[in-house]
């Protein structure tokens, strides 16, 4: 929990304020400052849960009559700061907040649950060692090959792909059409493709013949309330990206314990280690083309004549959103273009889940 002499740059609102005029409030600002008005007023605990449980990735900042012994309630009712009144020591916050390190029961601001580390910690076990031992008997194969290994029946996995239908997409969709055209693909229809790319993944899936491309959609009710007037992405893109694609993807991939990705070492630093196998918050992840070069996809594209993504000859050599998403420059790196002025360079959520290759 986050504490604070002053919270700046924040909508301060009684937790007496209609419910209605909150929720117009968290549709259109970033942070809000939740002010209570008697230490035994429940309201704001039940305001940030509701605000949370209607997806609200915004700060929300307790203030007014809250005490150190609340500290605990307020984080796991989704409160990410407190304003401390003026003089208020903050020490005791501080060891109220770190008395606890997980709970039992679920909370709409907490995942620091008992059995959620004791079964994240065991999945993880298994996850790498699987993928240790499947590095070690795989990891040199060709990507067809390695496909087919991973998703022999007798290994027993529930796979799926993830699938942007960028710019390099065709060569791995291909493989898979081969293997197993049956195979799930995720889709995330974020809303904010370019017309070319939804046209694209159409004409693409059509023509490799596979049968089970799912469009993800971010969840209505979740999107009203964070991004209303879908502009968040110029305002806080990594809030954008867990609402148009964290949330959506970790909703479809649930019950699938193994995810095929299109991603390569050479596309950016972050991914310059990938390995074929990896564990990743306790899923075994595939990434089949890590190794291949710029020679090797371009190679493939061209000698199976695939059908490249239409705007790859206008300049964009990596596709994702179009608000976040430009066409490079000669002497550019091709992933320039992707929010392009900011630090962010990925989706935000290759820590513990999976990014598609976006
Ligand atoms: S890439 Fe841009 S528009 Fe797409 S979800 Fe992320 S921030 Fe939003």
């Amino acid at each position: 929990m986050q504490l604070l002499e002053q919270a700046q740059d924040s909508v301060r609102l009684s937790v007496s304020t209609p419910e209605e005029d909150i929720r117009a409030a968290a549709a259109a600002n970033d942070s809000l400052i939740l002010e209570f008005e008697a230490f035994r007023d429940g309201r704001g605990f039940s305001l940030a849960a509701i605000l949370r449980g209607q997806g609200y990735q915004g700060r929300l900042i307790a203030a007014g009559k809250v005490l150190p012994d609340q500290v605990r309630h307020l984080r796991r009712s989704g409160f990410d700061a407190v304003e401390l009144a003026p003089g208020a020591d903050a020490a005791p916050w501080r060891r109220m907040d770190q008395v606890f390190s997980a709970a039992y029961q679920s909370a709409s601001g907490d995942d620091r649950l008992v059995w959620r580390q004791r079964h994240a910690a065991s999945a993880n076990d298994d996850a790498v060692a699987l993928a240790a031992r499947l590095n070690a008997q795989w990891g040199e194969a060709d990507a067809e090959d390695l496909l087919i290994a991973v998703l022999d029946p007798a290994l027993g996995r529930k796979a799926a792909a993830i699938s942007s239908f960028g710019a390099e997409a065709a060569v791995l969709l291909h493989l898979i059409s081969r293997v197993r055209p049956d195979l799930p693909v995720v889709f995330l229809e974020t809303g904010q493709h370019f017309f070319q790319t939804l046209a694209y993944r159409r004409n693409l899936a059509s023509r490799l013949g596979l049968t089970d491309v799912r469009d993800i959609t971010p969840d209505a009710a979740a999107l009203s309330t964070a991004d209303p007037r879908s502009d968040l992405w110029r305002r806080a893109p990594d809030a954008c990206c867990a609402v148009r694609k964290v949330q959506p993807l970790a909703q479809a991939l649930a019950g699938f314990d193994t995810r095929i990705t299109g991603r390569k070492r050479y596309q950016n630093p972050q991914r310059a280690d990938l390995m074929p196998f990896e564990a990743v918050g306790g899923v075994l992840t595939v990434n089949p083309l890590a190794q291949w070069s710029v020679q090797q996809i371009e190679g493939w594209l061209r000698d199976h004549q695939l059908p490249r993504h239409p705007l790859v000859e206008q300049g964009y050599p990596s596709i994702g959103c179009w608000p976040c998403t430009r066409a490079v420059e000669p002497d550019e790196e091709a992933r320039d273009g992707r929010w392009a002025g900011q630090e962010k360079t990925e989706c935000g959520i290759h820590g513990r889940s999976l990014a598609p290759v976006c």
